[in-house]
């Protein structure tokens, strides 16, 4: 069994409790996480694991179903601890995560266009369109995102059966789709679902106002381009 990954269902807990499982080193397996660990263009989280002392977490990784949280030196602590995230890089994330899906079902239902690759970072963020995009189109596709934001629409994640999919939930290239028999849907009320494994926010009027701040043409059909939240 894996980790249990607290920050699927509520993105916003800052703070929980766990077993640890495993500890090597510096690097500690809990039962339990609201660390977000790196993937699908989202960054990790850091944060505090308190013991009798306090830890600092500098990196969060993946490894199959196990979230493992590698400390800023060696675990030697007692069995239960307490977690608690760093909640503005989280939540920074998180909004910049919910932005990129507003745009991208924007390049998406009105231009065909889908996305080959995006990061977050903490004060922004870029995407990778594979679409014959023109610089002149970028103020009518910001106008029309920041038009989603200010609807404030409701983000719901949940989960469906994969036999259920269809190929309009995914704006990323199918061979970046997850493995299992569930997929987790991100689903921005009324407006986009995506297949996905990140945090959002749950609503779109906490993302604040999207600018396009910088565009690359890569060639024909690859454009690249940065947002900022402001
Ligand atoms: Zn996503």
């Amino acid at each position: 069994m894996g980790t249990i990954k607290l920050y699927l269902d509520d993105p916003y807990l800052k703070e929980f409790e766990s077993r640890v499982l495993e500890k090597k080193g510096n690097i500690i397996l809990l039962e339990k996480t609201a660390f977000y660990p790196e993937g699908g263009g989202q960054p990790y989280d850091t944060g505090i694991i308190y013991g009798n002392e306090e830890y600092s977490v500098i990196r969060v990784f993946k490894e199959g179903d196990m979230v493992y949280h590698e400390l800023d030196r060696n675990f030697s602590d007692e069995e239960n601890v307490r977690g608690r995230i760093n909640w503005d890089r989280r939540y920074s994330h998180m909004r910049h995560h919910t932005a990129i899906h507003v745009l991208s079902g924007i390049l998406f239902k009105d231009y065909g266009a889908r996305i080959t690759g995006s990061q977050i970072y903490e004060d922004r963020a870029r995407m990778d369109i594979n679409y014959d995009l023109g610089r002149e189109m970028l103020p009518e596709i910001e106008a029309k995102a920041n038009e989603i934001v200010k609807k404030g629409l409701e983000v719901t994640w949940y989960y469906i059966d994969r036999k259920d999919f269809r190929d309009d939930m995914v704006r990323i290239r199918e061979d970046l789709l997850p493995e299992g028999d569930k997929l987790r849907i991100v689903e921005i009320k009324g407006f986009d679902m995506q297949a996905d494994g990140g945090t959002h926010v749950k609503n779109t009027s906490e993302i604040g106002n999207i600018k396009i701040t910088k565009y690359e043409n890569k060639g024909k059909m690859n454009k690249r381009i940065y947002i900022n939240l402001l």
